[in-house]
């Protein structure tokens, strides 16, 4: 098995995914490094699937830097979308003047209105982890968090999709939580068990 050292590149751009993982890997003694520190360039996220994009963004990345980089790719699934806005997540709060995601929440409201779809909304947040090495080499984790929407949006906290979603056996959407209690069950702490539990344990 290649090794991983104690500085792992984390390839995104996204200050909120960098946070959640600097916390979880902290008490591992890995220190993590984003591609916007390195300056790296964001590649396009081309594929189909979760796993498509993340494979694209840590590939890039571990190539770019000759480190051992770890990619994320994550999204919202609804159940009564048909699993949208799925890998499209991140798209849906595209607009003028760049990401909104207040755009993108009330568009999936807009949605679940538009096909008559009746509560609870259940969902899903789904994250694939890849960890790439220079040498081509990847391994895939896995992880989701199952929850319903809500509307009106709740709570400040988090970044994204975090004020609509509320996770099962909670009464607080995520934006409602303290950053531990959201990395205690969210879908990116779960593939991140997955991972230490191959590499740290
Ligand atoms: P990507 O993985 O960077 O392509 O984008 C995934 C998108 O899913 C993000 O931009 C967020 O909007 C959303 N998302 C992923 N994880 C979370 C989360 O933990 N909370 C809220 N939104 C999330």
């Amino acid at each position: 098995m290649a090794t991983l050292g104690d500085r792992l590149l984390f390839a995104t751009h996204n200050e909120g995914k960098v946070e959640e993982l600097r916390a979880l890997f902290q008490p591992l003694g890995v220190g993590l490094v984003s591609a916007r520190e390195l300056g790296l360039p964001e590649p396009a996220e081309t594929e189909t699937t979760f796993v498509g994009n993340a494979r694209i963004k840590a590939h890039a990345a571990a190539r770019a830097s000759g480190l051992p980089a770890l990619a994320d790719d994550s999204g919202l699934c609804v159940d009564a979308l048909g699993g949208a806005p799925g890998v499209y997540t991140a798209d849906w709060a595209e607009g003028p003047g760049g990401r909104d995601f207040l755009r993108a929440m009330t568009r999936t409201y807009d949605a679940l209105l538009a096909n008559g779809a009746k509560e609870p909304w259940s969902a899903r947040f789904r994250c694939t982890l890849v960890l790439a090495f220079p040498d081509g080499q990847d391994e895939v984790y896995e992880g989701e968090v199952s929850g319903r929407l809500v509307w009106p949006l709740r709570g400040a906290l988090g970044h994204g999709y975090d004020p609509m979603f509320m996770p099962d056996g909670d009464t607080r959407t995520f934006a409602e939580m303290a950053p531990d209690e959201k990395n205690a069950v969210s879908h990116r702490a779960r593939a991140l068990e997955a991972l230490i539990a191959k590499r740290f344990t």
